[in-house]
C-alpha cells in the first residue's frame, strides 16, 4: 500500500506501534495539506488516492474512531473529502459535528453579517480574493491572489476585525477569518474527546490553526505536524503523501493487538 513506515521518523514509529496497547484510540486528521495537497482552486482539492484507502481502512478497524476536522464547513467537507464510510466529520474547526452546529445569538449573528459585509469589500476590485460566508462568520480567501493583492487584503482584513467588537481573527495558510463565536481546533478536538473518550489521541495537522489542537493534547497522545513551520507538535513528517504511512502503522499495531489478520475489506 504505498509509501511504507520507512517514510517515518523512528520516534514516531516507536509511538505508533505503541499504540498497540492501548485499548481505545482516536485519530483525527485535518484536511487540506494533510488528506490532500494544497491547492489554489479551493473546490477542486481532493485527498490522496492512498491516504483515502488508508483512513477507509483504519476506520473499520475495532478500537478506533476516525475523526476528519477542518477549517472548512461541514457541507463542503463532505463533497471533498467524499465522505469516507464510518469517519466522523467535523466542519467548521469544530462548530459543526455531524450536522448539528454551534446556534448563534442574535448579537452574533448581526456580528457575522457585517463581518461577510466587510470582507466583501475588501475583496472587490481585488483579483483572485474571494469571500466566504461561515456558519460562525466570515472568511478572505487570497490563495488565487497576486501575493501583493493577498498581502494587503489579509492587513485589511486583520484590521476589519479589530474595528468589529466581539469577533476574533484565525489566520491559516492563504486564509484569514473573522469568527464571531470563539471556536478552535482545540475546542472541536475538545468536543470529540468529550463524545468518544479515547485513551489515546492521535492528530494530523498542518496550519497554523491544528496548533490550537496540539496545544489540548496530552503528554502521552501523538501530535503530528505534516510540512514545514514552527509547531508545537511532538512528531513531523514531510508531506501529504506521507499520512498514509502514519495511517497504516496505526492500523497494522491495532491488527496485531487483536491477533488477527490486519488485511480487512478494503474498497477499490
Ligand atoms: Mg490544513
Amino acid at each position: 500500500m504505498g509509501r511504507t513506515a520507512e517514510a517515518l521518523p523512528d520516534p514516531l514509529v516507536e509511538a505508533l506501534a505503541a499504540l498497540s496497547t492501548v485499548s481505545s484510540v482516536l485519530v483525527v486528521v485535518d484536511f487540506d495539506g494533510v488528506m490532500a495537497p494544497i491547492r489554489a482552486d479551493r473546490s477542486a482539492v481532493r485527498p490522496l488516492v492512498a491516504n483515502q484507502r488508508a483512513l477507509q481502512s483504519l476506520a473499520g478497524v475495532e478500537g478506533v474512531s476516525v475523526a476528519l476536522l477542518s477549517g472548512r464547513t461541514l457541507a463542503e467537507l463532505r463533497e471533498i473529502s467524499q465522505e469516507p464510510t464510518g469517519v466522523i466529520l467535523v466542519g467548521s474547526h469544530g462548530s459543526e459535528v455531524a450536522g448539528a452546529r454551534l446556534a448563534l445569538t442574535h448579537e452574533e449573528e448581526i456580528l457575522r453579517q457585517q463581518a461577510i459585509v466587510a470582507l466583501q469589500s475588501i475583496a472587490r476590485d481585488r483579483p483572485g480574493v474571494e469571500v466566504e460566508e461561515k456558519p460562525v462568520g466570515a472568511a478572505l480567501h487570497t490563495r488565487r491572489a497576486r501575493r501583493d493583492v493577498a498581502l494587503h487584503a489579509t492587513s485589511d482584513a486583520t484590521l476589519a476585525a479589530t474595528r468589529l467588537r466581539g469577533t476574533h481573527l484565525l489566520v491559516g495558510k492563504e486564509v484569514v477569518e473573522i469568527l464571531v463565536s470563539h471556536v478552535t481546533k482545540g475546542d472541536g478536538l475538545n468536543r470529540l474527546r468529550a463524545q468518544i473518550q479515547p485513551e489515546v489521541t492521535v492528530y494530523l495537522g498542518d496550519d497554523k490553526t491544528d496548533e490550537d489542537a496540539f496545544a489540548v493534547m496530552r503528554p502521552s497522545d501523538i501530535s503530528v505536524k505534516v510540512g514545514e513551520g514552527p509547531t508545537h507538535a511532538r512528531f513531523r513528517i514531510d508531506r501529504p503523501a506521507t499520512v498514509a504511512a502514519v495511517l497504516t502503522a496505526i492500523r497494522a499495531g491495532r491488527g496485531r493487538a487483536r491477533r488477527r489478520d490486519p488485511d480487512t475489506s478494503v474498497a477499490g
